[in-house]
């Protein structure tokens, strides 16, 4: 394994060219990370701009204790390289934050994408101008650079939620944000330590909490449904078999809805006897993780269907938990089982067995208010040294309506996107010229796995800046009508879904005053990519495209045909 210098590069001194660029990006994720290199190896010159001090975007963010992927490493990585694929090998069938950050490390080191990069820096806006087709962009050092597209690689999972607790400032201890932890060890040693939430990341942090503190208080205003994770050592003849042939298991993948392989029965949870459902729920929660929900193709269809998981699933938690009251107060009240983001946890339940552990239901009253030592919550105090705030993110926009993006006419995506985010294949934005987005809403985000999503998005946007380029156009934009078939497609993919039915950060739901809509589209890695290949094949039906004379464009830095 490969270990780079723990901060991104000493950025050089900025150049004329690099103030004039085709692209510019944001982010250096694997988003990011693989945008400039595509770009690059097309010919285009680029500059990303990541807040970050080093690569790795949510696995140089999310570092708190227990931090891991749900998905499994040999399938959530970068596939572009075959040499890379053979020469990276994961220790574990799910890989740790810290083993994620040194492969995304590994792969900018290897492709030389650290001289691309501006590290430590936001970027604030960006305006379209019609007279050049270009986008002025400016960052947080207060630097300007022009660029003739825009294209974000800025995370659906980037911008943290911390809600506005009465008299949060009062607390004097220590608080932290699971989406923004430290970069050293946390020590937690002796304290009384509270927890906000009961999401993934709590789920994945709290067990290794409560071996630390004295006292750990969970906070849970809404139950979720975790299963066991299962996770453990790669053994070495598995991975063996994967690489023998990498590619033919990726392709094997991508036919899949959610774009990797687990094993899924596509028959009903309706059909078979009590004793062959219970048989299958059983297997499949042997299998540990988000495959869970593959033991029946109805489950997140059918209400039954999901009721009779959901029985499944209480019979296990309850027989987890040593005291009644505490396994129904973990127990989720009415929700569909999988609404939200099935969480993968390892020895969550069995935490609460610990004595050093204490759930507290905010489900009528939520969180009062915070002291200078703690908080105050169902009318009782509780003295804390330390607040973890596991309160998610403002998913799949936070990011970009964090940024002043403004198209030719003055207006923004934040008042545009305010009453909902409509988008043309979740890649491009009526209004909004030479302007890409990766991983948004309209797009598959983690309902496919996000590096391979990633990996086409960026390939299907160099191609048509390729196919933009050798045609000799400046520029392209989404029509209004394309967009609008696109937001009725991604609405009507997600309407038989149980899981549009559900408060969720996929619906915006977790953010008060955020617009109410099901965000990414559902309707199946393949059925996305059928639709993106034939628009590219259709000469890109759907965008206008536009072309300066010759002169003025090549003025403005085009990279050479
Ligand atoms: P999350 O799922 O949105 O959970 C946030 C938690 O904070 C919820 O329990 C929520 O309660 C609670 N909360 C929010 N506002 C609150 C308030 N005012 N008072 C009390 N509680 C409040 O966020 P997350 O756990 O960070 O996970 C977000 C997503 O990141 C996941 O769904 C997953 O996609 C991804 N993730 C993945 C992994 C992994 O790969 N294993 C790990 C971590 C995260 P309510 O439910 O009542 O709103």
């Amino acid at each position: 394994m490969t270990h780079s210098a723990p901060t991104g590069a000493a950025t050089e001194p900025v150049d004329d060219a690099q103030r004039s660029v085709d692209a510019v990006v944001v982010g250096a994720g694997f988003a990011g990370l693989y945008l400039l290199h595509r770009l690059r190896q097309f010919g285009f010159t680029v500059r990303v701009f990541e807040a970050g001090s080093d690569v790795g975007g949510t696995w140089y963010w999310n570092r708190y204790p227990g931090a891991r992927c749900d998905i499994e490493s040999m399938q959530y990585s970068y596939q572009f390289s075959e040499e890379l694929q053979q020469e990276w090998t994961w220790t574990e069938r799910f890989a740790s934050q810290p083993e994620l950050l040194a492969y995304i490390q590994h792969v900018a080191d290897r492709f030389d994408l650290r001289s691309g990069i501006t590290f430590d820096t936001m970027v604030e806006g960006a305006r379209f101008d019609d007279s050049s087709h270009r986008w002025t962009i400016t960052t947080s050092s207060g630097e300007t650079v022009s660029a003739r597209f825009f294209i974000l690689g800025s995370g659906v999972l980037s911008t943290t939620n911390t809600p506005a607790f009465t008299d949060r400032d009062l607390f004097t201890g220590a608080s932290y944000h699971t989406g923004r932890w430290p970069h050293h060890e946390v020590e937690f040693a002796g304290q009384r330590v509270g927890v906000i939430g009961t999401g993934s990341s709590a789920i994945q942090s709290i067990p290794l909490l409560a071996e630390q503190a004295e006292h750990l208080f969970v906070f849970q205003r809404t139950p979720n449904y975790v299963v066991p994770a299962m996770n453990r050592p790669l053994d070495p003849e598995e991975v063996r078999a994967i690489k023998a042939d990498y590619p033919a298991f990726r392709a094997k993948a991508k036919e899949r809805p959610s774009a990797f392989l687990f094993p899924f029965n596509p028959g009903s949870a309706l059909e078979v006897s009590p004793e062959e459902r219970f048989e299958r729920f059983e297997a499949q929660w042997q299998i540990g993780g988000l495959p869970f929900l593959g033991a029946f193709g109805d489950l997140l269809l059918d209400r039954e269907a999901n009721r009779l998981v959901t029985e499944y699933w209480k019979g296990k938690i309850r027989a987890i938990v040593d005291d009644p009251d505490v396994a129904e107060r973990l127990i989720p009240k009415g929700d569909i089982f999988g609404g939200k983001r099935l969480c993968a946890g390892t020895d969550y339940y069995e935490t609460y067995n610990r004595e050093n552990v204490t759930l507290v239901d905010l489900s009528e009253d939520g969180i009062e208010r915070f002291t200078p030592t703690g908080l105050v919550a169902g009318g009782e105090t509780f003295e804390l040294d330390a607040v973890v705030f596991a309160t998610g993110f403002d998913a799949m926009t936070g990011s970009v309506v964090a940024m002043d993006i403004a198209g030719p006419d003055g207006s923004t995506i934040r008042e545009r996107w305010s009453t909902g985010p409509a988008t043309y294949l979740g890649l491009a934005v009526h209004g909004f010229p030479n302007f890409f987005n990766t991983q948004g809403p309209g797009g598959p985000g983690v309902f496919a796995t996000m590096v391979t999503g990633i990996e086409h998005q960026t390939d299907w946007i160099v191609d048509c800046l390729s196919w933009m380029r050798a045609k000799g156009y400046t520029r392209l934009e989404a029509t209004s009508e394309a967009q609008s078939d696109w937001v009725r497609t991604v609405a009507a993919a997600a309407e038989p879904s149980l899981r549009s039915k559900c408060d969720s950060w996929y619906t915006g739901a977790n953010i008060p005053g955020k617009h109410r809509v099901f965000m990414p589209y559902i309707g199946g890695f393949p059925a996305y990519v059928s639709q993106c290949s034939s628009v590219a094949e259709n000469d890109y039906e759907g965008f206008v495209f536009e072309a300066l004379p010759a002169g003025e464009a090549r003025a403005g830095g085009d990279a050479p045909d």
